[in-house]
C-alpha cells in the first residue's frame, strides 16, 4: 500500500467556494472539465542533436513532440506548480509535467551573448512555447552534484539562470546513488548536501525532489520527505522513475511522495515503450479524454463530471464543482 503523506496543501484557493456552483458547473460542462484526469509527467534526461545512449533524445524528437503536445492543448506546469495543486491553466487544456534528470549540459548552456544555446532542452522549450502561445516555457531540472559540468557558465550560474526564467531547480541527490540500499545517515547527507547547494546557488530550497533510478526504501520515506532536526527540508512532491501518468493532485489516490513518471521515448520495442513510454502515453490519453486531466479554467474550483465524485480527495471537497 501507498503510504499517504500530507497531500498539497490548497492554500491558493480561498476558503469556501466564492463561485456560483451552477455558472462554474455549466462553463465546466461545456469544456469536459475533469480536473480528477491523469496527468503525464515527462521524465527526460539529455538532449543532443544526435543521441548517443539509449536515455538520450534528439532535439528534433523534443522539438516535435513537445509541438505534438501544444496542438493537442498542454500547456507545462513544473513540478512544485503540480504537487502544490496551483494548474492555473485556461480552460479546455491539460497539464503535463516536464521533468530532466541529472543536470546535463544538454538541458542548458549558453552561447556568447548569452542565450541558450539552439540545440539545448531550454531553448526547445523556449522555441516551442513562442511558436504555439499558451505553451508556457517551463520545466523541472532535477540536479546532482556539479550540475551542467562543462558548461560555459558555471552550475551555479547556469541553476540561478533558470529559477530566474521561470524554470524550476530541484533534489536529485548529491551522488546519484540507489538510496533505498543505504543507511538513515547517508539517505540524509545525500539529500541534504544536494539541498545546500541548490538552496545556495538559487537561494531557496527544493520543494520537490526525484529518487535516484526511481528507487527507494518505504522505510527512508519520512526522513528523505524531511530530513532530521540537524538538517531539515520539506519536499511537497517526490517522484519515480516510473510507467504510467500520474494521478491528479485532487484525487484520493494521488501519492504526493511516490508520483510516478513516463520515460519520453517513442514507441521502440525496448523496454516496453510500445505501452509505457511517452508516445504511446499520449496517444492513449487522446484516445482516452476522460481518462485525461483538463481544467476549467477556474483556479477556484476543481471540476469534474458527478459520476468521479467518489475519486476526490475528501478534504478538496469544499472546492468540488461536479456537473
Ligand atoms: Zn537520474
Amino acid at each position: 500500500m501507498p503510504t499517504k503523506a500530507a497531500a498539497p496543501k490548497p492554500k491558493a484557493r480561498p476558503k469556501g467556494p466564492p463561485f456560483n456552483l451552477a455558472k462554474a458547473a455549466a462553463a465546466a460542462r461545456a469544456v469536459s472539465a475533469n480536473e480528477l484526469g491523469q496527468v503525464p509527467v515527462l521524465m527526460i534526461h539529455r538532449v543532443m542533436a544526435k543521441p548517443q545512449y539509449p536515455l538520450d533524445r534528439s532535439t528534433k524528437e523534443l522539438y516535435d513532440e513537445f509541438t505534438g503536445m501544444a496542438k493537442q492543448g498542454y500547456v507545462p506546469v513544473t513540478a512544485a506548480e503540480f504537487v502544490a495543486g496551483k494548474i492555473n491553466i485556461p480552460a479546455g487544456r491539460h497539464p503535463v509535467v516536464l521533468t530532466f534528470d541529472d543536470g546535463s549540459i544538454t538541458h542548458a548552456d549558453f552561447d556568447g551573448a548569452g542565450n541558450p544555446k539552439p540545440d539545448t532542452a531550454v531553448a526547445v522549450i523556449q522555441r516551442v512555447a513562442k511558436e504555439n502561445p499558451g505553451f508556457r516555457p517551463v520545466a523541472t531540472f532535477f540536479v546532482n552534484r556539479d550540475p551542467f559540468y562543462g558548461g560555459s557558465k558555471p552550475g551555479v550560474e547556469t541553476m540561478r539562470w533558470l529559477t530566474r526564467n521561470g524554470f524550476e531547480v530541484a533534489n536529485h541527490t548529491t551522488n546519484h546513488k540507489d538510496l533505498s540500499k543505504m543507511s538513515r545517515a547517508e539517505v540524509v547527507k545525500e539529500i541534504g548536501s544536494d539541498e545546500k547547494m541548490i538552496e545556495d546557488a538559487t537561494g531557496k530550497p527544493s520543494t520537490t525532489f526525484a529518487f535516484p533510478f526511481g528507487s527507494l526504501s518505504r522505510a527512508h520515506l519520512d526522513w528523505a520527505q524531511r530530513g532530521t532536526k540537524l538538517a531539515k527540508w520539506d519536499f511537497q512532491g517526490m517522484f519515480l522513475a516510473g510507467w504510467k501518468p500520474s494521478d491528479s493532485p485532487y484525487a484520493g489516490s494521488f501519492d504526493p511522495r511516490q508520483i510516478p513518471r513516463i520515460r519520453d521515448k517513442e514507441k521502440i520495442k525496448e523496454d516496453d515503450c510500445k505501452r509505457y513510454c511517452s508516445t504511446a502515453w499520449l496517444e492513449w490519453l487522446a484516445q482516452n479524454p476522460d481518462k485525461r486531466y483538463t481544467s476549467d479554467g477556474n483556479p477556484a474550483t476543481i471540476a469534474f463530471p458527478q459520476d468521479k465524485m467518489i475519486y476526490l480527495y475528501t478534504r478538496y471537497k469544499e472546492w468540488a464543482c461536479p456537473y
